[in-house]
Order: C-alpha cells, then structure tokens, then sequence
C-alpha cells in the first residue's frame, strides 16, 4: 500500500496518526493473528515502520500515542503497571523513535464505556496534553474537554456514501 503522507503534505492538511507501538514494523503473522477477530483486515493491513513515522513527524503528521497492543484500558485499569506501559511506555517508545515530543493520546476503542478514572488519570500523569475518545461529535472550540475530544472512526473498507454520513455529522449530539 502507498504510504498516505506524501498526499496529505502535497494537499498541506494537518494529520496524527495514533500508533499502538508493538504493531509498528509487525510482521505479517502477528498482524494476522491480532485481526483474527476482524476478517475485513485481515491480509490487508501493513503496519508503518518507524522510518515512515519519523518521515511524518519531520513533516506536517504527527505521531500520536494509541498504546503499546492497543489494549482495551477500562480491562487492565485494575493493573497500573501494565497501565503505565500500556500508556507511557508507548510514549517514550514513540519518543525514543521519532525524536520529538508525544503530547496526543487517543483511546483504543474509545468507547463511552472504555473510558474510566483510572485511565484518564494514567494518560493526564503519562504528560499528554489531548486525549481522542471515539465517542462521535463535534469539537465545540471554548468547551470541548481536550482530554476527551471526540473524534469520528471510519473504516476503509466501508463505502464512500457511509463515511459522507459521517463526515456530514450524522448522530452528533
Ligand atoms: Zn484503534
């Protein structure tokens, strides 16, 4: 697949790409066997490496943080240190690899019901300065939380009339 970034430059649109770290450079199998539960990536999906993620970085993208195994958090908040890696272990990793700082999070999942204090609380002490859920809606400049912002998931392989949907707003609250 043709890497999107040289697009999104020559079009000069701001972009983050929210990398679960352990994905990034994965070989096909790993890839496999972490899809095995969504048919519609399976075989399809190659991950970034860390050269393209730098790339980005050092032009208009910017790498944000999605975990280390894009883990559900609101699962493991009951485990602080596998939260800490989950979170500012994918952090540092991003940091070590791209050389500059990782100030946005979003959740894995991101669901209304993936969201706890435990988790908000890991991703505020890990230093990020925003936090994407995938709650859909609009950002209200002056009261959106930036540590809850919602944000809009579209799949690839959904059909272009489904995404004007959603690009359109349909069941913002
Ligand atoms: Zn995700």
């Amino acid at each position: 697949m043709k890497p999107r970034g040289p697009v999104m430059e020559e079009e000069r649109v701001p972009y983050t790409m929210f990398v679960a770290t352990d994905l990034i450079d994965a070989d096909p199998e790993t890839l496999n066997s972490y899809f095995a539960h969504m048919p519609a990536y399976r075989a399809r999906v190659r991950t970034l490496d860390w050269g393209q993620a730098k790339a980005a970085a050092e032009g208009i993208g910017e790498i944000g943080c999605h975990t280390r195994t894009h883990a559900r958090l609101s699962q493991i908040s009951g485990d602080p240190a596998r939260l800490t890696d989950e979170i500012a272990g994918a952090r540092a990793i991003i940091e070590r690899h791209v050389g500059q700082t990782c100030d946005s999070f979003a959740w894995p999942y991101g669901t209304a019901s993936d969201i706890d204090a435990a988790g908000r609380a890991a991703i505020a002490d890990a230093g990020f300065t925003s936090n994407f859920s995938a709650v859909r809606g609009a950002v209200q400049p002056g009261t959106t939380d930036v540590m809850n912002i919602p944000r809009h998931q579209l799949e690839f392989h959904w059909p272009l009339h489904e995404l004007m949907v959603w690009a359109r707003g349909f069941r913002e609250p």
